[in-house]
């Protein structure tokens, strides 16, 4: 309560959750010890065994929070370092790896390395202008041969929209191949139970829930056999999946904000889900021509993205700049050209480089969305006005 009444105070509003998410009082209050203690939880004496038990703790935590068990999960520096394992360790199967066109670079960036490395062939399938995978396409990619793995996020970065991945998995299982999914912006958002959707492999990342940043984890269902190179090779931590000592203030805070996240999970996802209509449809109703990308019905609760014909990003994020939200993917902002998402979804160059991302989270306020509201709605016309373009009829 007091992080949500100090981030309220700042200047900033924060609408900027799906690039990270303000850290949790409850994982900063867990981590404290940890980072003013000692102990290698890999260590024999005392202090290790302490460190060793919180990251037991951590991880049941994590585990309650997708409904697998704690030995299913391996620690690592992030949903990147996830995605690359479990892309490099199912390419080991042999046959071709199946991702979308619309993933994060984290798997798709991945998968065109491990591809090009191992040989493997590489499908990338469209998706529909609501930002779907499209399934017959899937289907097509397992009937040409053996698949390896087939890699769909749970719901994406940009627009929020959620995959089919129960479909997902039934093709896929029925062609012999894994599913790994990028869960990185659903985890502590949107519930998952992993003892009932079929994947095999599933991604997190710790800060995208208000755990820390640096610190995520790999799901891999037990059973399942990868003939895996890992990518740190070392002193054998994470049963041989990932060297290195583990960050164990890193681990403590994600189990910490992972427990935060579960407790308020139900209801949060009613409120964020309120406050992002809210927002949706009073900036749709003062701005003419304005449109919410990806599917409305299949889609987080905190995430919209509304592109503003003839205002480009970086224009509209300089006009408020008390207000932070993202012209697309923060991780791919470096890169040049508009958002490879919106591109997929058949977006032209102009409406892609017109769209801003609003992503909400657990201590947005009525507050923060009244005056983002206000705030956008002035940059839209202050933009449009300065570049000349004619008000679409309302
Ligand atoms: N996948 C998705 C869908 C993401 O949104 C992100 C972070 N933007 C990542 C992977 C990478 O996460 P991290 O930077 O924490 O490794």
């Amino acid at each position: 309560m007091e992080t949500r009444e100090a981030e309220a105070s700042t200047s900033v509003v924060y609408l900027d959750y799906n690039a990270t998410a303000p850290l949790r009082p409850e994982a900063l209050a867990a981590m404290l010890p940890i980072l003013q203690g000692v102990g290698n939880s890999s260590s024999p004496h005392a202090l290790g065994q302490r460190a060793a038990r919180a990251v037991d703790i951590a991880r049941r935590q994590l585990a309650d929070l997708i409904g697998c068990s704690p030995g299913e999960i391996i620690f690592t520096s992030g949903a990147t370092e996830a995605n690359n394992l479990a892309l490099g360790a199912t390419a080991g199967r042999g046959g071709q790896m199946v991702t979308g066109a619309t993933e994060h670079p984290a798997v798709l960036e991945a998968a065109r390395a491990v591809s090009a490395s191992s040989g493997a062939g590489l499908t990338i399938l469209p998706v529909d202008s609501a930002g779907r995978i499209d399934l017959p396409t899937l289907s097509s990619a397992l009937r040409r041969g053996p698949v390896s793995v087939v890699s769909v996020m749970a719901a994406n970065n940009e627009t929020g929209v959620l995959s089919d991945l129960s479909e997902v998995i039934e093709l896929a299982h029925q062609a012999g191949a894994l599913v790994h999914t990028d869960a990185t912006q659903m985890v502590g958002r949107l519930s998952i139970d992993l003892s009932d959707l079929g994947v095999d492999l599933l991604s997190l990342s710790a800060h995208k829930f208000g755990g820390p940043q640096g610190v995520g984890a790999l799901f891999i269902r037990r059973g399942i056999s990868l003939p895996y190179t890992p990518l740190l090779i070392g002193g054998g931590q994470e049963k041989g999946w990932r060297a290195g000592t583990l960050n164990v203030a890193g681990v403590v805070g994600m189990g910490a904000a992972a427990a935060s996240a579960a407790t308020e999970l139900t209801a949060e996802v009613a409120r964020t889900a309120a406050l992002r209509n809210r927002l949706e449809a009073s900036l749709l109703a003062k701005i003419p021509g304005s449109r919410v990308n990806g599917d409305r019905k299949h889609r987080l609760p905190g995430v919209t993205s509304i592109t503003f014909p003839g205002a480009p990003a970086d224009a509209l994020i300089s006009s408020m700049p008390d207000v932070a939200v993202s012209d697309g993917s923060a991780c791919s902002s470096g890169a040049p050209g508009p958002s490879h998402v919106l591109l997929a979804m058949g977006l032209s160059y102009a409406d892609a480089e017109s769209t801003l991302r609003f992503s909400l989270g657990y201590a947005t306020t009525n507050e923060h969305i009244d005056y983002a509201i206000a705030a956008t709605v002035g940059a839209v016309q202050r933009v449009q006005t300065a570049l000349h373009v004619p008000s679409a009829p309302a």
